[in-house]
């Protein structure tokens, strides 16, 4: 495992999804029986997965699937392979889905799925192994109707492949809405592969906007250079935004008159780093937090901006294209410093979105043009980003707190309508 993924070990990320909570129902003056159904998960399956390897050894690693809410319709929710993936970490994202949805105002609950292993060091055969043994684990749980599954961090489209294959086959014929961010040659959706960095796009530009800060030119670090990092950056540097640091697991690079992004995307792909781009300086880890710029976008994992290290945080906005970057001690420091924070549960959920649209497309067998996908997506992010952005500035409040109470409030308003409490 590279260091810089070992020493980001999350402290408590679930933690910090229940403070949070409590933040923003205290702001809603929650009822506490309400509080009570709708703050914990409604369902944890915790599952064991014997893989054979290719030197013919079992291997057991452990998976999850949490199931945070159905209130406002099925499960929906990511799933992340990982070596530091813990039950907490998929409660706190499962937690975040059901607000986050909420928030974006499509009629889905939240939940998340994860297994403790490392993908980089297995051959594909394996991650194939393991990926149609978990999915035949949680198969009580997924379905269309039920909990979609869809691809978080070193899980990607050929793993829903594996996924809605291993489900059609229990059934007897094909499911393509059993998954979202599928390929498209199985019922994927148009759109959806970058639908999460372009939704952290239009968000950024929505933020520039209020903010009177001109995108031309506009200097942005990313943290974590893989599917929704580099897709946001591609946008931003298409509408002459100079991306000027990125990383991934393996390392750090910068240059000041900014990256050529599809060199650097060819790159990535070519080598599978960021390492050695001709024409980069290599950086630290924390130094690339701490540049100038206007626009900073955590796109790796969970609590990498902390008390410690935020102070050193230049940015003007921050945009969380990763769910949970900043802890709750990190979100001190930057109100006090005036950054403006788009918080996950509004940044990142242009993949759900997409996700959204593209369960609809399988469930009608009619499918959209990419067009129509975008202007959809934009459509939403940015009406999402205004209702959030009204209740900042109306209440006084922190745009995480605001996104929290609209999601929030809306999962309590789903309840009390249902009266799932006796
Ligand atoms: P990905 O696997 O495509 O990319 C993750 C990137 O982060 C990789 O380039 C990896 O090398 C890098 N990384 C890992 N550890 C790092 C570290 N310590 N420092 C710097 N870089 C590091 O994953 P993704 O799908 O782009 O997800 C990234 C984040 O976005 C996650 O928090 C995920 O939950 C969130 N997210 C993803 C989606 C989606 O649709 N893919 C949707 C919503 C939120």
């Amino acid at each position: 495992m590279p260091v810089s993924e070992a020493i980001k070990l999350p402290k408590n990320t679930y933690q910090a999804a229940l403070e949070n909570f409590e933040l923003a129902a205290n702001m809603l003056e929650l009822e506490s029986d309400i509080r009570a159904i709708i703050k914990y998960p409604e369902r944890i399956l915790e599952v064991s997965l014997p893989v054979r390897m290719d030197n013919g050894h079992i291997l057991r690693f452990e998976g999850y699937r949490v199931q945070h809410s159905t209130a406002r319709g099925p499960a929906k929710g990511g799933i992340r392979y990982h070596p530091n993936v813990t039950l907490d970490e998929v409660k706190a994202l499962a937690t975040w889905m059901t607000w986050k949805c909420a928030v974006v105002n499509i009629p889905f609950g939240g939940a998340k799925g994860g297994v403790t292993c490392n993908p980089k060091d297995m051959s594909q055969g394996e991650v194939e192994r393991l990926t149609r043994r978990y999915a035949a684990s949680i198969l009580p749980l997924i379905g269309p109707e039920q909990d979609i599954p869809a691809p978080d961090v070193y899980t990607n489209a050929q793993t829903m492949a594996w996924i809605m294959d291993t489900y059609s086959m229990t059934k007897g014929y094909p499911i393509p809405g059993a998954v979202t961010g599928k390929p498209i040659s199985l019922g994927g959706s148009l759109g959806r592969n970058e639908a999460t960095g372009r939704g952290v796009f239009y968000t950024i530009m929505s933020a520039c906007e209020h903010l009177k800060i001109p995108i031309k030119g506009a200097r942005v670090l990313v943290q974590g250079f893989g599917n929704a990092g580099s897709v946001a950056a591609n946008l931003l540097h298409e509408i002459q935004a100079r991306v000027i640091a990125v990383s991934d697991s393996r390392a750090s690079i910068f240059n000041n008159k900014g990256f050529n992004l599809p060199q650097l995307i060819a790159y990535k792909e070519k080598t599978g780093q960021v390492l050695g781009l001709p024409g980069s300086e290599e950086i630290r880890a924390d130094e690339l937090l701490a540049l100038d710029c206007e626009i900073l976008i955590p796109a790796a994992l969970e609590d990498v901006i902390d008390g410690e290290n935020a102070p050193a945080v230049k940015a003007k906005i921050l945009a969380e294209a990763a769910n949970g970057p900043v802890t709750p001690e990190g979100d001190a420091v930057l109100e006090n410093k005036g950054v403006f924070v788009i918080p996950d549960i509004l940044c990142n959920a242009g993949g759900v979105t997409v996700s959204y649209f593209e369960w609809v497309q399988d469930e009608q067998h009619l499918f959209w043009e990419a067009q129509d996908v975008y202007n959809r997506l934009e459509r939403v992010m940015k009406t999402s980003f205004a209702e959030v952005l009204k209740l900042h500035l109306d209440r006084k409040l922190s745009m995480r707190v605001a996104a929290n109470m609209l999601g929030i409030g809306r999962v309590a308003e789903a309840v009390k309508i249902r009266g799932l409490y006796p």
